[in-house]
């Protein structure tokens, strides 16, 4: 066991799924943040434990030729992104590997390489920005909050957005603070501004701003309004209603006071309509991306049948409609689901159905009525599928399953599973939606031999 406070000196070989570095001392794993593959360094050991250890840098004795001085200032602290202190080869190089790993790891595959899509700029690329607000010295302030804490740091200019993005955010500031709206403390569950929600589409410019609140009013809605309105793009003010206790951002009561309460934007060639409470990708030109490799391995012919588990607003299921006889989508959120019906409406779709419920309950139900499924698109959230979806999926047996994921952990466990009912992994690609940031996206094809 290494001992706490003590100093070591350690060979950075890896990274956790977190983006901190790994490295082995004395045969213990040592967890070390801003740290990249390759640096020797000197660390600090602050957590001591028999098999693992966390530590901090306090020398670089050999630098990577790929650490670069951070262009956010506050990147260090904020806890939005995790990647500023090296470059973007390394990034997308450290994230291949990750997914690489797991399919190997969990997955029982030995792949070599795993390619990646790396996104052409790092920039303004976020869609969607959710801003806590806390107060200091007397003045409301919003921010993100620092990595493990909700201590909110103040932003004020956030490199992944798009500049409207934060233009926005600091007009709803002014306007909190000129009306003295009160800030939600989530210890005595009082106050009522807890997040500021804003969602942009990337192609129409439109702009959502939602308010999360502990209430469901505010003061003076008009003169946030007027002073939204001059944010070019500026197309809906709705509030959230959020009196639970707890991390989630938005509620499930949702009041517009300005606006349809939803934005438009294009993707993959179609029109959709976007609630605050729907998923939407947060990059856009990766997300299309990752939806064109979606296309091209689920290899769809007009007979097929289509079912797309996991849709929110119908973008791959849409995006496959053309190519397919029929295509289902199944989605949990309702309002997602409304969204999705209204943009096969809106795109003169009608080879397309949505179900609402869970995903894994809902394709067993259509396996019972007879629906058969050719190709079977899953985008599960992090926890990956759950066992009535991969039991829907082994009674529907497929031709092709496309698996899309935003964790590979989960992506790899289940692939494992889907191998033992008789699939094999046909080709597995990253992609890099979250530049700066540790997540990453990736999808993988499986086909069932006859
Ligand atoms: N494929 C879509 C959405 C992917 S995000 C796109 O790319 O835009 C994952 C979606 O799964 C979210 O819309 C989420 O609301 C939904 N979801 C989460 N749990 C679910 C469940 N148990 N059953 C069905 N859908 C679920």
């Amino acid at each position: 066991m290494l001992i706490k406070n003590q100093i070591y000196e350690a060979l950075i070989t890896d990274y956790t799924a977190e983006g901190q570095g790994v490295a082995k001392v004395e045969g213990c794993a040592v967890f070390i943040p801003n740290a990249i593959a390759g640096e020797r360094v000197r660390v600090r050991i602050e957590k001591a434990q028999k098999t693992w250890a966390a530590g901090k840098i306090v020398e670089i004795l050999e630098k990577s030729p790929h650490r670069v001085n951070r262009e956010c200032p506050i990147s260090a602290s904020c806890g939005g992104c995790d990647f500023w202190h090296m470059d973007y080869d390394e990034e997308t190089r450290l994230k291949a590997d990750r997914v690489r790993q797991c399919l190997n790891r969990l997955g029982g595959e030995n792949l070599e390489s795993l390619p990646i899509l790396a996104a052409p700029t790092c920039y303004g690329y976020r869609n969607k920005a959710q801003y806590p607000v806390a107060v200091k010295k007397n003045r409301a302030y919003a921010g993100f909050f620092r990595a493990g804490t909700h201590d909110v740091v103040e932003n004020n200019r956030c490199l992944i957005l798009p500049e409207d993005t934060d233009r926005v955010k600091d007009t709803v500031m002014d306007y909190v603070n000129q009306f003295r709206v009160t800030v939600y403390d989530e210890v005595n569950h009082k106050g009522l501004l807890r997040h500021i929600y804003v969602r942009r589409g990337a192609v129409s410019g439109q702009i959502l701003v939602c308010l999360a609140v502990n209430g469901n009013r505010i003061p003076k809605p008009e003169a946030l309004i007027e002073r939204l309105k001059a944010i070019p793009g500026f197309t809906t003010l709705v509030l959230s209603v959020n009196t639970k206790k707890g991390n989630a951002v938005l509620g499930d009561e949702f009041i517009t006071l300005y606006g349809p309460g939803f934005i438009e934007d294009t993707l993959c060639g179609l029109n959709f309509r976007l609630s605050p409470r729907s998923f939407y990708q947060v990059n856009h030109h990766q997300a299309q991306r990752l939806y064109e490799a979606a296309i091209s391995q689920a290899q769809i012919t007009k007979s097929d049948t289509v079912l797309d588990l996991y849709c929110g607003v119908g973008t791959i299921t849409l995006a496959m409609a053309s190519a397919a006889g029929k295509v289902i989508g199944v989605e949990v959120i309702p309002q997602a689901v409304e969204d999705a019906r209204d943009n096969a409406k809106r795109n003169g779709i009608e080879n397309a159905e949505f179900f609402c419920g869970d995903a894994g309950q809902a394709a067993l139900e259509l396996e019972k009525q007879g629906i058969q499924a050719d190709v079977v698109v899953v985008d599960p959230p992090r926890k990956g599928l759950n066992a009535d979806t991969i039991e829907a999926l082994h009674r529907f047996s497929p031709r092709r399953i496309v698996y899309v994921s935003c964790d590979p952990a989960t992506l790899a466990r289940d692939v494992a599973l889907l191998k033992e009912r008789g699939y094999v992994l046909q080709n597995a690609l990253a992609a890099d939606l979250f530049p700066r940031c540790a997540h990453v996206e990736s999808i993988v094809c499986l086909t069932k031999p006859y």
